[in-house]
Order: structure tokens, then C-alpha cells, then sequence
């Protein structure tokens, strides 16, 4: 198993389950596996430092399994997340609680909805061509214009059009509005959207990782071994077995590593090294900021279109767990994006670091006498970005994986913006898959 991420952990978990026989290796570059469901605790403050995670699931087979690796160490929340949009801390999702929008944005919002409503029943063959179209074409000018297209051009880094809009219309990815909220909305009935989403779950103790070692522990007593601090950097076929790095010989490949870092490995053809590397993504710079003193919101976290601010999103982690800050105190975790494109100095680090810091008081929510320590974490690979050609390339890639027999899945192994549920099914589907081969080599 190439990754010890949750992908990669699951899957060895899953496959020791089924076939108790085998042996099965997890390969991990890191010297703690965790992948994205990394943890921190600093001085009693817990600090998720792949960004603000939580436990939930539209499928309720597999939420109740998420759940189960926790144990009593859970705590349940009504989710309460707001868009910051000219000062007025708005409900979550948007087009659900426009009435608490200004007056003049409200009808700016409504009008445009309406717009989009009837143009749309005139074009029933349409489909948008990119995010852009999307947005407008679900969600008309005033939604787009007050909150969706200035946050995702802050998430994405990318001008709209060069983002395709497949992937939004993926179960539980993004809510589309209904007419019937809208208006409803607009006239001060708030209704719930994006229901899946709205209870979610929360290790009680330990951040978003105590999940990720409930799979981990478990997967090592079902016997899964964890070869830590061991980077893949060659995978070669040796007579119908496979050679890692020159040393280990297994007769079967899993990877849940980056797409382009496994075609590398493999010493893959150039066509598809280079459709690989076409994949694009954002790099994530997660910014954990200490506090003497309670968070001044009993919010979850805070969607920030503001084109000032340089963070998207920002969460009041301490909010989550009643263990994840001292008592008295509080924890903010703030997300930003960068594209892949640039290489960060440490000096950048620090200047975003900065920026960040400066946003969070201009906007009014902490002064520079609330700090008590700032920590700042990078991550490579933080977001898959949907260009144009995302689909073309992953085919490519994954036609050439299938004809040397090597399995694929994960965030990264997939290629897809994939929360943990989603993760964990397409890792039962690959299982399913390919049950049936592995008994005849087991
Ligand atoms: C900001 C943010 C917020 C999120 N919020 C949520 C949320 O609220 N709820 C939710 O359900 N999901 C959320 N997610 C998604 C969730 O983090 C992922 O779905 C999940 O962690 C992906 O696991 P993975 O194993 O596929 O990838 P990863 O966690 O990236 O694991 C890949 C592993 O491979 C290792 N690796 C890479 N290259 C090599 C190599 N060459 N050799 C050996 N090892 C290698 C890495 O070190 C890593 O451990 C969020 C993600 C982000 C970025």
C-alpha cells in the first residue's frame, strides 16, 4: 500500500479484514502516517493542521462506520457556519437565509434568482461549460456577485472559466438552490440546506487525527504493517512482482499517493507522466492562531468572500470540542489557498502568515492583545483544482494503470475533491472490485 493517509490506511485495513492471509505494507513517506488528518496540540490547544475537518455523511452506512472508530469520544454538533458579507455574519448556506442579507442585497439576490429561474426554462438542454456558467446560470447575478464567484476565485485561484463544472454536480459536493428555499428565504422563513452537512460529528479529544487512529490501531492489530519515513520513489515489475524501491518485492500494488508521484515512481511513458502533471491542485497553508480569551462566536467557521482578506475560509476550532482549547481560551484556524505554480521562500510563508493575521483584525474578530501564539503549517497537496481537462488526463492516467495492473484511490490517488465518506466508499468499491483476483492469489 502506497500512502498512510486515510485512503491508503483504510484499504490495508479493509483488505486484512477480507483476506486475513496476506501481508499487507504501508508505505509512508511521512514519520507519522495521518496524511491530511494531522493533529497538533500546542499548550492544551488542538489545532487540525490540514485545515478544518469534520465527520459527516449523506450515507448513513457509512457514517455510523466513521463514527464507530471513535468510540464514546465523539461530540455532536448542529452545524451553525456563517458567510461574512458586508459585515453581517449571514447563515450558511446562502441562498437559505438571504432575509438576513441588507435590504438592498436581498433584492439584488432575488431578482437575480428569479432571472436565472426563467431563463433556465427556456433552455432546458443547457449545461454549463464551466464554473463560472454554473454559478450564475443556479444562482443568478446577486448570489454570484456577493458571495460565490469572489470565494471561489479566492479557493481556486483561478479564473471560474478555466474551472470545469462536472464535479459540482457530484452528490454532496456542492447544495444547488431550490426555488422554493429561495423564496421562502426572501421573505424571512429560514429553511436547512445542504442537509447532509447540517449535524456533524468531532472527536471529543485528540482533533480530527483521534479519528484517523481509530483506523489505524485497528488496522495494525488486524496485522497491517507501517514502513514510516519511507519515501516511494521507484516501483518496478520484477517477473510478475512488483520491486519497491529496489528492496521490497510485493506481488500487488495499491496507491493512494499523488497521481504524478506514483507515475514518476514507475518510471511511466511521457504522455502519461506529462497528463499526470496536468492535474492540477492548490497548496494549503493552515494558520492556527492561540487565544488568551474565548472566541468572540459560537460559530463553527466563517466563509470570508472578501477579496481584502487573503484567507477563504476561517474556523473557530475551539468550537468543535469543549477539549480543544484550555478553559478560558479559544483557537482560530485559518485556510489559504496558493497555486501550485508558486514556489513558497519562507519568506512568503511568513508574509501570508501576516497578511492572514492582519485580516482576522481588520475584520474586527480579535485584537493583537487576544494572541497568545501563532502556528502556521504547509501542505503540498490541499486541493484538486477541476480544470478543463481534468477528466481527459485522469483517463489517460488511469487507462495506463489498468494495463500494468496497478489500483489507485484516495484524494490524490483519484484525483477528485473528496471529503472522508467519499474516500472511504470508493475504497469499498475498489475492494468489491477486485475481491474476486486477489482470492485466486491468496
Ligand atoms: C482544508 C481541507 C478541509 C477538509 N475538510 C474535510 C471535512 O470537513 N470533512 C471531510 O470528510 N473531509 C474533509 N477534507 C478531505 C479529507 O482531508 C480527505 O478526503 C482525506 O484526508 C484524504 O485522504 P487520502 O489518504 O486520500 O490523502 P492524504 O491524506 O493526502 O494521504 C496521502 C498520503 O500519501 C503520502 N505520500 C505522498 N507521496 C508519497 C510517496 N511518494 N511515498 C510514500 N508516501 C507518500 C502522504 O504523506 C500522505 O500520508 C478536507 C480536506 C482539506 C484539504
Amino acid at each position: 500500500m502506497l500512502g498512510g493517509g486515510l485512503a491508503g490506511t483504510y484499504l490495508s485495513l479493509k483488505l486484512k479484514e477480507r483476506f486475513p492471509g496476506i501481508e499487507v505494507i504501508v508505505f509512508e513517506k511521512e514519520k507519522n502516517p495521518s496524511g491530511l488528518l494531522r493533529t497538533e496540540i500546542i499548550n492544551g490547544h488542538v489545532f487540525d493542521t490540514g485545515g478544518s475537518h469534520i465527520i459527516f455523511s449523506r450515507n448513513r452506512e457509512i457514517l455510523s462506520e466513521m463514527l464507530s472508530y471513535l468510540g464514546n469520544n465523539i461530540v455532536r454538533h448542529k452545524r451553525d457556519t456563517r458567510i461574512l458579507i458586508d459585515g453581517e455574519f449571514v447563515k450558511y448556506p446562502l441562498e437559505n437565509h438571504i432575509y438576513m442579507l441588507k435590504p438592498e442585497d436581498r433584492a439584488e439576490a432575488v431578482i437575480g434568482f428569479v432571472r436565472v429561474l426563467l431563463k433556465r426554462a427556456k433552455m432546458p438542454k443547457w449545461h454549463p461549460k464551466n464554473l463560472l456558467e454554473w454559478i450564475t446560470m443556479f444562482f443568478g447575478d446577486g448570489m454570484a456577485n456577493l458571495y460565490l464567484i469572489p470565494y471561489n476565485e479566492k479557493i481556486w485561484k483561478r479564473r471560474l472559466t478555466e474551472i470545469s463544472a462536472d464535479w459540482v454536480y457530484k452528490p454532496g459536493r456542492l447544495p444547488i438552490p431550490h426555488w422554493e428555499d429561495v423564496l421562502k428565504a426572501a421573505v424571512g422563513i429560514p429553511t436547512e440546506g445542504y442537509v447532509e452537512q447540517s449535524t456533524f460529528y468531532y472527536p471529543k479529544t485528540g482533533g480530527i487525527q483521534a479519528f484517523y487512529e481509530g483506523i489505524r490501531k485497528r488496522a495494525e492489530h488486524q496485522g497491517v504493517k507501517f514502513l514510516n519515513s519511507t519515501y516511494v520513489r521507484e516501483i518496478k515489475e520484477r517477473n510478475g512482482k512488483w520491486a519497491i524501491n529496489g528492496k521490497y518485492v510485493v506481488d500487488k500494488v495499491f496507491s493512494t499517493i499523488p497521481l504524478a508521484e506514483l507515475t514518476y515512481a514507475l518510471d511511466a511513458p511521457d504522455d502519461v507522466i506529462k497528463a499526470a502533471q496536468d492535474l492540477d491542485y492548490n497548496q494549503l497553508l493552515v494558520i492556527g492562531v492561540a487565544l488568551k480569551r474565548q472566541t468572540p462566536h459560537s460559530y463553527h467557521w466563517v466563509y470570508v468572500p472578501d477579496r481584502k482578506i487573503i484567507f477563504h475560509r476561517y474556523a473557530y476550532i475551539s468550537n468543535y470540542s469543549p477539549e480543544n482549547s484550555p478553559p478560558g481560551r479559544g483557537s482560530i484556524l485559518i485556510e489559504v489557498t496558493i497555486p501550485r505554480t508558486r514556489k513558497l521562500t519562507d519568506e512568503d510563508v511568513l508574509n501570508i502568515k501576516e497578511q492572514a493575521i492582519e485580516g482576522l483584525i481588520d475584520l474586527e474578530i480579535i485584537k493583537p492583545s487576544d494572541i497568545a501564539f501563532v502556528k502556521c503549517w504547509y501542505n503540498k497537496y490541499g486541493y484538486p483544482v477541476y480544470t478543463l481537462g481534468h477528466e481527459r488526463a485522469r483517463s489517460k492516467v488511469f487507462d495506463y494503470l489498468e494495463s500494468i495492473g496497478i489500483e489507485s484511490v484516495g484524494r490524490w490517488g483519484s484525483w477528485h475533491y473528496w471529503n472522508m465518506d467519499r474516500v472511504l466508499m470508493a475504497v469499498r468499491e475498489l475492494l468489491s472490485r477486485v475481491s474476486s483476483n486477489l482470492h485466486e492469489q491468496e
